[in-house]
């Protein structure tokens, strides 16, 4: 490199003050997961002189082609649809924004959280949810299944092709853990390929507070591009969720004089801060309340430590069935997902019958494995763009 680097201090890193070294141990809670203590790399490497491991990790995932891929896949709004919306990127920046913060005030690994939410949806399909529940029932066909968490992690063990040494992006085990286990539990005997990831066991406070993390910028995005789309109105949410009108007119009441979109921006603005708010309070008071003082017992816990509390949850429960019913249900996004769903349909059918048509990589790997899970992983890796134009060039002649 052609210029100096500054001058950055490692976690570990001998040279580094010792004050300044304990400051950044000491804002760790006991419960959190330190750098120091994880379970490593598949491909064990030398330690970085200035970035942490999960530090690096991150660095990874923002380098890698699947996440650059997200700003091309669909949240809930197409592009179609105006470029102000929310794509998969800027939600997954949204979550790790979320997440850092929440990490933050519980003295959770914000390293390790940023890390976990830059790549929790990197294994979405294009279409969205019903893109993925289009290439579920396809694979279903064939005795098998789709599942973006398990996507996601074929995507960095092995379907990044980037760096010499090593298949994938070799990322610590809690980030792998992280990636499997953030959203959902997977039992041993449907999933005996994942016995590694210690699959009785919760998994970190930091892998926990991704899923709620994620949820919170949806919901609030959700109700931000559905009120921009003209798709919601005031009146309807104010009717319908009486979260929404509580904050509403206490706005109303500070604001009276300003715009209708700005006392919507700023009601938004703080149902997201009362939402987050309640996400750390009510679990400092969890972990409190249970005595969690180690890892080990946040591990060992029969249930997850980190959520709302049961009023908040509800809530969140009405908010999301509201977005359902007048949002994801609309028919001008039915139109636009039809298509696509109908796109990977009749793709899936194409390459089954002409595997020659697959990227070489991919033909490679249908002498290993089934066909049909080649094509599905595949399929999943594509853009809602690039999936339009294979299905024009290939079929639509
Ligand atoms: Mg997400």
């Amino acid at each position: 490199m052609g210029f100096s680097l500054p001058v950055l201090y490692s976690l570990r890193g001998d040279d580094v003050p010792a004050t300044m070294r304990d400051k950044n141990i000491c804002q760790l809670a006991p419960y959190a997961m330190r750098v120091e203590n994880s379970q490593g790399r598949r491909y064990p490497e030398p330690a970085h002189p200035y970035r942490n491991d999960y530090e690096r990790d991150r660095d990874r995932i923002i380098h890698s082609r699947a996440f650059r891929r997200l700003e091309n896949k669909t949240q809930v709004f197409t592009q179609r649809y105006s470029d102000h919306f929310r794509n998969r990127l800027t939600h997954t920046l949204e979550v790790a924004q979320i997440s850092r913060t929440v990490a933050k005030s519980l003295g959770l690994n914000a390293d390790l959280v940023e890390s976990l939410a830059l790549v929790h949806d990197v294994g979405h399909p294009p279409g969205g949810h019903s893109g993925e529940a289009e290439l579920h029932r396809l694979m279903r066909q064939h005795q098998d299944g789709f599942d973006h968490n398990l996507h996601a992690l074929r995507i960095v063990e092995s379907f990044e092709q980037k760096y010499a040494a090593f298949p994938g992006l070799n990322l610590t085990f809690e980030v792998r853990e992280g990636i499997i286990k953030h959203s959902r539990d997977y039992l041993s005997i449907d999933h005996p390929e994942l016995a590694e990831y210690r699959l009785l066991e919760r998994p970190p406070l930091e892998a926990q507070l991704i899923d709620i993390a994620d949820e919170i910028a949806y919901n609030c995005a959700d109700l931000d591009d559905g009120y921009e789309a003209k798709l919601l109105t005031l009146p309807i949410l104010r009717e319908s969720l009486p979260v929404f009108d509580r904050s509403y007119r206490a706005v109303d009441r500070k604001y009276p004089a300003a715009k209708e979109k700005l006392k919507f921006n700023e009601t938004l603005k703080r149902l997201l801060n009362a939402l987050v708010t309640d996400l750390i309070e009510s679990t400092r008071q969890r972990l409190a309340r249970k005595r969690i003082r180690s890892l080990a017992q946040v591990r060992a816990c029969p249930r997850r430590l980190v959520s709302l509390s049961e009023r908040v949850q509800k809530e969140e429960q009405e908010l999301k069935e509201f977005l359902f019913v007048h949002l994801y249900s609309h028919q001008n996004l039915n139109a636009e997902r039809r298509r696509l769903t109908s796109c990977i349909r009749s793709l899936f059918a194409y390459y089954l019958r002409h595997p020659q048509s697959l990227p070489t990589f991919y033909f490679q790997q249908a002498q290993k494995e089934p066909l049909h899970r080649v094509v599905c992983d595949y399929i999943a890796g594509m853009t809602d763009p690039y999936l339009q134009e294979q299905h024009r060039q290939l079929l639509e002649n």
